[in-house]
């Protein structure tokens, strides 16, 4: 069974003993989970030179530096860390360097821990998961003001070169989905039939590893896919 470390980087001591409670809780399902706490980015960053730490929950509000400076810090060190946001509040702003610092994933603090141990998983597996209630300022963020994500900034590259294998005109749907297209509308514009987009919308997901259209347009930003 594969084991995996895991840092909770959080000061509230409750929300870390109930976040340590998750993960052991599902240990040994199929992984072996061995966790790590950090009351600030500090000590955290001391665990993660130590040891080899593969998912990171990381707070925004922290006593030290902010949540975003930390997870741009491990980003830089260590590209393959796994980041997951978690934050009490939702302001697009945040939502935006979030994502720029190399987040993989952005959940608020009313996520059940259930869900929450379902989206270190998915992280895990390399997929992004951002909550969709700031799914929209993503997608408000890509299109009004592109230059949030071409900035030539080394923290807003992906840290591993996304590798999707999609074909050109799985490329041109997924585009015409970050821009808000049905598949009705994405059918007429590429005078295909509804059937065969769905079949590339389906693809989509499944090549890109999320679970709906709304994922797959903000992982196709942030990675620079479209
Ligand atoms: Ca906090």
């Amino acid at each position: 069974m594969p084991k995996k470390n895991i840092l909770i980087v959080e000061d509230h001591a409750l929300t870390r003993f109930g976040l340590r409670t998750a993960f052991e809780m599902t240990s040994g399902s199929d992984i072996e989970w061995r966790v790590f706490e950090a009351p600030n980015a500090k000590k955290g960053f001391d665990i993660i030179a130590k040891e080899k730490i593969d998912v990171v929950i990381m707070d925004l509000g922290l006593p030290d530096i902010n949540g975003i400076e930390a997870t741009k810090t491990i980003k830089q060190q260590h590209s393959n860390t796994k980041i997951v946001i978690l934050s009490s509040h939702e302001q697009e702003e945040d939502v935006i360097k979030a994502i720029k610092s190399g987040a993989n994933a952005y959940c608020t603090k009313d996520v059940n821990q259930d869900k929450l141990v379902e989206i270190v998983y998915s992280v895990m597996k390399g997929a992004a998961w951002f909550d969709p209630k700031i799914a929209q300022y993503v997608l408000n963020a890509a299109g009004s003001n592109t230059e949030v994500f071409s900035q030539n900034d080394n923290a807003n590259e992906p840290a591993e070169k996304a590798d999707t294998n999609l074909t050109s005109r799985e490329k041109q749907v997924l585009s015409l989905i970050a821009d808000g297209l049905s598949n009705a509308e994405i059918a007429k514009r590429l005078d295909v039939s509804i059937n065969t987009t769905k079949a590339h919308v389906c693809n989509i997901l499944q090549k890109l590893a999320v679970s709906d259209r709304t994922q797959a347009a903000i992982k196709a930003i942030k990675d620079k896919i479209i």
